[in-house]
């Protein structure tokens, strides 16, 4: 007979997903309730109102996708991107590279506006561009590449893509609740994120979120979007604010109380705090990496506070020190991705994980492992 699987206790300071907080497990163990059910319903209406308030936003459609992030970034491209469409995609690093897949999946053309691998999305190159390429429909870029760790200028790059007439599409996967981020005040039109890294939820769903001429494409769109799970003119039935809420999937209901729990963490909290907390524990696993003699990939400015990406010393085995802090120190940190395989470890400090027992930790480890 198969046992049931108990999975070790780990800390997480990898790319994500980050450790998830107790009382999040806790409310995801609470009776499954209809997700038709009025209570649950009024739920929904709350999950809503905590998403609108990280993302900073008055958003009418924000929600979140049943889906892992990618679920998010698909739900965004299927529905504003049609096919003919011209798309400015800013890639430095793996994430923008499946932006591009997703333009040329709806059969648009993708303007690739490319940076090195740990450098931010640099802005003027995106104004050329939009220069050089007149009715570009959207600009796509990550605010936070988790490949590297760069952090781009989301607020300058949306008011370019307004300046000449384009939407801009950005991916906050991995700076949601860990680093400023104004949906509004920024001009984001269309926004997505995932629950496992700095909301320190459990893997699977990706809030978004649209503004009001993003919603206004999408229900005026010439061509049905292709995919019918993703459509948001049908998934709106179930998360829109109609009086009515109708079936078109069903919520992973669980989850959801999961995410909701994490948001009522964060509002506790507060999001200006959460940012300062974060950026405080970069600042102490930054001095310790630095008296280690260790140095980061990406240049002071840009870095992220959430996702520390630091060079592999020379003559130093990559995945041995990785295997080893797993199995002595139950600590998984991440591997270099792409470009960066074997040449970088990436050192999440995302959401609950963030604290000062854990960048000690992380630290001791290290030193203990690379002496
Ligand atoms: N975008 C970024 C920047 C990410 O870091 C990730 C995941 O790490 C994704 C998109 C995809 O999210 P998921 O793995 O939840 O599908």
């Amino acid at each position: 007979m198969t046992a049931s699987f108990n999975p070790p206790q780990r800390i997480l300071m990898g790319p994500g997903p980050s450790d998830v907080s107790p009382r999040v497990l806790a409310a995801m163990a609470r009776p499954t309730i209809g997700h038709l059910d009025p209570v649950f319903v009024s739920m929904m209406d709350e999950l809503k109102g905590l998403l609108q308030y990280a993302f900073q936003t008055k958003n009418e459609l924000t929600m979140p996708v049943s889906g892992p992030g990618s679920a998010g970034m698909e739900t965004c491209f299927v529905n504003l991107v049609e096919p003919g469409d011209k798309v400015i995609v800013c890639q430095n690093g793996v994430f923008g590279g499946r932006m591009k897949e997703n333009v040329e999946r709806c059969g648009a053309t993708p303007i690739m506006v490319m940076d090195d691998w740990g450098a931010a999305v640099d802005a003027n190159k995106v104004e050329d561009a939009l220069k050089a390429n007149p009715g570009v429909k959207a600009v796509a870029f990550v605010h936070a590449e988790t490949s590297t760790g760069a952090q781009s200028d989301a607020q300058a790059i949306s008011a370019l893509a307004h300046r000449y007439g384009a939407l801009s599409l950005v991916d906050t996967v991995t700076s949601l609740g860990g680093s400023p981020l104004k949906v509004d005040e920024w001009g984001i039109d269309a926004i997505y994120s995932g629950s496992q890294k700095c909301l320190s939820c459990t893997p699977g769903l990706s809030p978004v979120s649209f503004s009001a001429q993003a919603l206004e494409i999408i229900k005026n769109r010439k061509t049905k979007v292709q995919s019918w799970f993703m459509d948001l003119n049908l998934v709106m039935g179930y998360w829109g604010t109609g009086a009515k809420r109708a079936y078109h999937h069903t919520a992973p209901i669980n989850a959801l109380y999961g995410l909701h729990e994490s948001l009522v963490i964060l509002q506790e909290e507060g999001l200006e705090n959460a940012w300062a907390r974060h950026r405080q524990n970069h600042m102490a696993l930054k001095a310790g990496i630095e008296a280690m003699g260790l140095s980061f990939v990406v240049k002071e400015q840009d870095r992220l506070p959430q996702l520390n990406s630091i060079y592999v010393p020379e003559g130093v085995d990559d995945a041995a020190v990785r295997r080893l802090l797993l199995e002595d120190y139950g600590l998984e940190i991440g591997a270099g991705l792409g470009a960066m395989a074997g040449k970088i470890w990436r050192i999440g400090l995302m959401g609950h994980a963030s604290n000062m027992r854990n960048v000690l930790v992380c630290l001791g480890a290290l030193e203990d492992v690379l002496s």
